[in-house]
């Protein structure tokens, strides 16, 4: 049996007639920059997400890049992250010319951990980017009270994260600003790359829309120097029809999820995703902690189950940050979830047989020894 990591097949072929229809409107109208399709699309996400202003822009990475700048984050500035995350998280820090400064996530939830961030500040510290990973938000409650005692400023890097709570509160409109990616992969994903940012400030909304479109305004006159970053209209045409399904899309990730907890929580040699109590997943990734994590990830591609490491080198290893001058040892956690992690099915589509057979395999990787 065949099971992918993801089947965007399976998720396409019901829905392609709906996103052709609306493909067909931009042709009809040749709107391509910042046409109808991309206001519909951000105020949706507003619903969506419970925020009131949502800025489209032309990926994830942007979406970083854009929420720095709207914060005046720049030279000489430090910004406290983790070094588990996507490379984007940190290499938006780096690209505005402020420090990242990195502490290490929890053990058990694979997020920022709050109990480290408080020492990590100085004078120079101007925002945290938290990171809400594999589609589990972060501890919001306690990041933006520390936030608000030290006066930093939060961006939460929602881009795996879309429709996750944190005590009732919707991943992404938490914090100052909040940011998405559309990326093909994601939950929910563009047909090419698309991102947002996400804020309650109406000033940050305003400058954010400025600075999707180089700082202008009025036009040919710059008050900042911003990004050339539009969110495509094509591309918010697609993601117009795929949102209506994202809420239930969710919910089959969830209860896949459940059932990989009721049926794999016996197996000793693996630890399931652990999930804090205020918090609701939308379940990105299902990702293990395993021993002999290799040969298991060897062992699962040999029986055609897609399977990926999230994320194999943690950012203050890499060799683009050495001088930030970290070494190895000084994030252990991170360090070992790196060697440890495998992300295995748990897309939408997936089936009980599919399911039944992922569990079987890893039953017998470790039966087998
Ligand atoms: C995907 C991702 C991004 C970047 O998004 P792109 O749309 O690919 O630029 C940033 N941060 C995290 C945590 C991601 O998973």
């Amino acid at each position: 049996m065949k099971v992918p990591l993801l089947d965007i097949n399976a998720q396409y072929s019901p829905i392609l007639d709906e996103i052709r229809a609306e493909i067909e409107k931009v042709f009809a109208t040749h709107a391509y920059k910042l046409g109808p399709q991309v206001k519909e699309f951000e105020e949706e996400i507003q619903q969506f997400c419970s925020v009131k202003h949502a800025i489209g822009c032309s990926s994830g990475t942007d979406a970083l890049l854009l929420a720095l700048l709207a914060l005046n984050i720049g030279d000489g500035d430090e910004v406290i992250t983790t070094p588990f995350t996507f490379f984007a998280t940190v290499s938006s820090i780096h690209r505005i010319g402020a420090k990242p400064v990195f502490i290490d996530v929890t053990p058990d939830t694979y997020n920022i951990d709050p109990n480290k961030i408080e020492k990590a500040i100085t004078a120079k510290t101007k925002a945290i980017i938290v990171v809400h990973l594999f589609g589990q938000p972060a501890e919001m409650d306690r990041i933006m009270e520390i936030a608000k005692k030290n006066n930093l400023k939060v961006v939460e890097d929602n881009a795996q994260g879309i429709g996750a709570k944190f005590d009732g509160k919707t991943a992404g409109a938490i914090g100052d600003i909040g940011t998405l990616s559309f990326f093909p992969s994601k939950n929910l994903g563009a047909m090419g790359d698309a991102g947002m940012c996400l804020t309650n400030n109406p000033d940050l909304s305003a400058k954010l829309f400025q600075l999707r479109e180089h700082g202008e305004n009025p036009q040919y006159y710059h008050k900042w120097v911003g990004l050339n970053s539009r969110l495509d209209t094509i591309q918010a045409a697609v993601l117009l029809v795929k949102l209506r399904y994202l809420a239930g899309w969710s919910e089959m990730r969830r209860q896949n999820a459940r059932y990989y907890y009721e049926n794999m929580s016996d197996i000793p040699q693996i630890k399931l995703p652990f999930i804090h109590k205020k918090a609701e997943s939308n379940f990105n990734q299902f990702t293990i902690v395993a021993e002999k994590r290799d040969e298991l990830k060897n062992y699962l591609i040999s029986k055609d189950i897609g399977c990926a490491i999230y994320y194999p080198k943690p950012l203050h290893l890499q060799e683009c940050f050495s001088y930030l001058n970290y070494k190895s040892g000084d994030f252990l956690i991170s360090e070992e979830l790196s060697k440890k992690v495998l992300s295995i099915p748990v897309y939408s589509e997936l089936s009980r047989q599919q399911q039944n057979y992922v569990i079987d395999s890893i039953r017998n990787f470790y039966n087998q020894e």
